[in-house]
């Protein structure tokens, strides 16, 4: 057994002490009297601005009685078992599969399949990572899209240009296999112990290329610029392989699919072959960009500049009713805002930041919860249409470019132009618009009415330094692929549905515990004994992405 000792408080500039060394102050004694002694988790508790400080977990082990130590308020010592080993066996027979998608999702299931010597095959529609990098410079520099390699499509998926948080809410055991996973292909050992890990995109790079090595080292194989575009089916639906673009038939006992939340036309295929699917509610808005430092005013008060604190972070919500809210989404502290799009004639923004956060920027998605009934339509693909029609008018509205409609927050609330933009970290670059041609009517008016209320809790979020460009419409996938207990789909057996396009995950992690859970059945199905920890179900919102 370990111990563990939760919520202990530690002033700014403590948080570096040794782990032994805060234990004997707290609970008396040596040092020598904790073994293993070690940090499992750190947060930043910025509640009270004349009083932030942080919030650590230590455990230990120990041959001493604790009886009832005198501890801090809201302090707790209490012993816990070990956590599992995600050691397992190799098969005898491993199955032939092939992966969809080499996303969070994809990659994960991989190196999942691996453990077991089960040796996938990863079929990806946009290119390697070197080629890929290029066309994005091409976009962000000079407003050139190409529709197979960009911000959503190609190594890595959308993880690769991410900002790199790797929060998630799901409580999940296999959220440790993925943490340590991260930090053996190159992140820093401190996001183990981070209530809020971040990595930043130059750092999941790396560690996207490094995944692919082993993967390989280990006998998984790669296909680049190689599209799904139809399933292989035999009797009943049973799903024998797939067909990529140009024809080529890739036979296999399991396609784990996991596309991500941007491949339209894989979700019209796979609706066209009668894939069990549903719509399901997402998020859509604007992203709003202020100078870094007013966010840090407001957050640290006076503490602002003390060089344990990270550039500040903020979480926004407004809640209208069961069913309606506004809402800050992935919030990049030190980041840059990103032209997204991957489909020809439509604008698509979203937020990245690198390790060391220091654009000098904040920015966070501003979106108002959409739900079914608002898609205009009865059809499973109704949600998608919806955000393709609202891309494309921000496309229109920044003068069919590639740049993003903007608009001072002052000036979107009296609903008058903006002469002149205030600074931004956008590229290629952003346009005065009025933004009222670019979001639904319901999603404007809740952002109206939010503001001034995130306002009163961040001062300075409404003023003139706060820019919003438009559209964030790719906050998670608009449909759901439904599959059974066993992980397969309820409409065709052998096919996989997968990660955050599959509707089952809102975030890099979790989309790496979802291609996990699905390496997990098909090894079961294989005949792989139940690996217990990975049993649990995982706590999922259904609209929000959770980062
Ligand atoms: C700019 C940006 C910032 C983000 N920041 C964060 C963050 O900080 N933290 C966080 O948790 N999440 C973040 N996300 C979201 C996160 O990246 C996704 O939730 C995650 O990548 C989903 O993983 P996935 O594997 O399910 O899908 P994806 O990562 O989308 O991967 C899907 C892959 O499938 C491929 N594909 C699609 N269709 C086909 C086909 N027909 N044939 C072959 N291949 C196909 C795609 O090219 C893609 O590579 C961000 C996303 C973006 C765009």
């Amino acid at each position: 057994m370990r111990h563990f000792l939760s919520n202990l408080p530690l002033e700014l500039g403590e948080e570096e002490l040794p782990p032994r060394k805060l234990l004997a102050r707290v609970l008396g004694g040596a040092e020598e009297d904790f073994e293993e002694a070690r940090l499992e988790r750190r947060s930043l508790d910025a509640r009270h601005k004349g009083n932030i400080r942080f919030l650590a977990t230590l455990s230990f082990r120990s041959r001493r009685d604790f009886g009832a130590p005198d501890l801090p308020p809201g302090c707790r010592l209490e012993a816990m078992a070990e956590p599992p080993s995600f050691e397992v066996a190799a098969l005898p027979r491993p199955p032939q599969v092939v992966i969809v998608g080499t996303g969070p999702a994809g990659t994960f299931c991989a190196l999942r399949l691996l453990d077991y010597g089960i040796e996938p095959l990863l079929v990806e529609r946009g290119p390697s990572l070197g080629e890929r990098v290029s066309k994005l410079g091409a976009l962000w520099t000079r407003g050139v899209l190409d529709p197979e390699a960009n911000a959503q499509f190609g190594e890595g998926g959308a993880g690769t240009f991410s900002d790199g948080k790797l929060t998630t809410r799901i409580g999940h055991p296999a959220t440790r296999y993925v943490i340590d996973a991260f930090v053996r292909f190159g992140a820093h050992p401190r996001i183990a112990t981070l209530a809020k890990p971040h990595v930043g995109t130059d750092v999941i790079r790396r560690c996207a290329v490094r995944m692919r090595k082993e993967v390989e080292a280990r006998g998984g194989r790669y296909r680049w610029n190689a599209r799904l575009v139809d399933l292989v089916l035999g009797p009943e639906g049973l799903v024998r392989g797939a067909r990529l673009q140009g024809g080529e038939e890739v036979p296999c006992d399991a396609l784990v699919l996991a596309p991500g939340h941007s491949a339209r036309d894989t979700f019209e295929m796979l609706h066209a072959r009668g894939v069990a699917m549903r719509p399901k509610p997402f998020a859509m808005g604007v992203r709003v960009e202020h100078p870094q430092d007013l966010v840090d005013r407001s957050q640290y008060g006076p503490s602002r500049g003390h060089p344990s604190l990270p550039p500040a972070d903020y979480q926004l919500t407004c809640n209208f009713g069961p069913s309606r809210a506004a809402y800050s989404f992935c919030m990049c502290p030190g980041g840059l805002v990103i032209q997204c799009a991957s489909e020809e004639g439509g604008v698509v923004v979203n937020g990245m930041s690198n390790a060391a956060r220091d654009s000098g920027f904040a920015n966070s998605g501003l979106v108002a919860k959409v739900n079914v009934a608002d898609f205009g339509g009865e059809q499973v693909l109704a949600g998608m249409h919806f955000q393709r029609r609202w891309e494309q008018a921000a496309f229109r509205a920044a003068g069919e470019r590639y740049g993003a409609p903007a608009m001072s927050v002052p000036d979107f609330l009296k609903g008058r132009a903006t002469g002149r933009l205030p600074p931004s970290s956008f590229r290629p670059f952003a346009v005065s618009a009025d933004l009222r041609t670019c979001l639904p009517g319901f999603v404007e008016a809740q952002l109206r009415e939010a503001l001034p209320l995130f306002d009163r809790r961040l001062h300075g979020f409404a003023s003139a330094e706060a820019l919003l460009l438009a559209i964030e419409s790719r906050t998670s996938s608009p449909v759901q692929l439904l599959r059974g207990e066993d992980g397969q789909s309820l409409s065709h057996p052998g096919l996989y549905p997968c990660g955050e396009g599959a509707g089952f995950a809102g975030g890099i992690t979790s989309a790496a515990v979802d291609g996990i859970r699905v390496a997990e059945w098909i090894a079961r199905k294989a005949g792989a004994p139940v690996f217990h920890p990975f049993e649990k179900a995982v706590r999922a919102s259904e609209s929000a992405a959770e980062y």
